[in-house]
Parts: C-alpha cells; structure tokens; sequence
C-alpha cells in the first residue's frame, strides 16, 4: 500500500466508526428512551434548591466513588514493559475490536512481563490523547485513577474550574404518589382494586438524570 491508499484506508476506517458509533448512540437512546439529562447549576443553590442539591451532591459523590471496571486488551506490539498497542476485547467475548487499536499506558509492569498477542486486564480509561503510529491515529489509555471520596470543597472547586458531575434524583412519582399503584380508570384492577402505576413502573418514585456545572 502506498502513502495515498493508506491514507484513504484509514479516513474509510473512520468513517466506519463514526458510523458504527452514531448507530450505536442511536440504539442507546432509543432503547433506554433516555431524555438529554437536566441541569443544575451549582452557583444557584439557594434554601429552596439546598435540599434537592444535597440529594444531587450525594449522588454524584457515590458515582465518583465507583471504581473504574476492568478492560481487557490484546497486545498488539509492546513498546515498552508498561506501554504497548492494543485491541480492546469486550469482557467475556475474548474477541479484540480489531478495528480499534489503542496506545495503553500501565501503572506498572506486569509481574510476568508482557508480550505480543497476551491478554492484558487493567483499570484504564481512554483520554482525549492521540499519538500517530505507522500512519495509523491511536487513542491513549492510562490508568484509572483510584476513587476517592468526593469531598464538598473538591466537588465546587472543580465545578467552579468548568468540570461538570453527572447525578440522579428521583422524586416522588406525582401519578402514585409513591405508592406504585393507582386506581385504573377504567375496568377492574387487581386485589386492592389497583394496578401497578405506569408513570414509575411501580417504583413510586421517578429518576431524572443530572449534569451539575457551575
Ligand atoms: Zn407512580
């Protein structure tokens, strides 16, 4: 392959995964019939607001604290003990993405060494980090960092810095007023003369997803 038709390879490649993932962003969205989150702006807290922002910062501090799920990679090419190429591999497929080839930095080297074509499992996340290897663009993992409870003074620090939390609050559903049962407005309901409320699907309560930001 010359330069050009590696080129044209690649920008085809990318366009297939840019396609791949609006497909998949598409299904996702029509599968879970997820709405955009809400937001909540953290400089408006005020005594109304304290107690839903409370609930919002407590939930947010739980996801900060969930620790990073294992990735699984195949070694392509190893650079270095800690650094190598890689293909991500689904959990429990054992099968790499062999159209996504990623950089992968490891905290330390494994105490067995590392080698062409292993299986390698390591809390990582993707950066934003791209480096260019044999005209080819590869995203940069590193190690995830361990979670750390999310103190008050961290969480508005780095709001107030531009980042933004993701976090759910759930209310009472208006329909069942929490009990997860209404009286059906037509025919006859079951035992209690009720039926399980649609609105929450019988939780009683609603979840709404949040963005924090400043
Ligand atoms: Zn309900």
């Amino acid at each position: 392959m010359n330069l050009n038709q590696e080129n044209q390879a690649m920008r085809t490649t990318s366009k297939q995964m840019t396609m791949r993932a609006m497909i998949l962003v598409t299904a996702l969205l029509a599968s879970s019939g997820a709405a955009e989150p809400e937001v909540f702006e953290v400089s408006k807290v005020t005594k109304a607001n304290r107690a839903m922002f409370l609930e919002l910062f407590a939930s947010a501090q739980a996801e900060a604290a969930r620790p990073v799920p294992e990735s699984i990679f195949k070694v392509r090419r190893k650079r270095s003990d800690t650094e190598f190429e890689g293909y991500y591999v689904p959990p429990g497929t054992l099968q790499a993405d062999y159209d996504q080839l990623y950089i992968v930095r490891l905290a330390k080297a494994p105490e067995h060494g590392l080698a062409d074509d292993e299986l390698v499992r390591a809390k990582a996340i993707p950066t934003t980090k791209t480096v260019e290897s044999s005209g080819r663009t590869l995203r940069v993992w590193v190690p995830a960092p361990e979670p750390q409870k999310l103190t008050r003074e961290d969480f508005l620090k780095r709001v107030k810095a531009g980042e933004t939390f993701s976090a759910i609050h759930s209310s009472l559903c208006q329909e069942c007023r929490g009990s997860g049962r209404v009286t059906p407005t037509r025919g006859k309901g079951e035992k209690d003369g009720k039926v399980r409320c649609r609105s929450c699907h019988g939780k009683g309560k609603r979840a709404v997803r949040y963005t924090l930001k400043w």
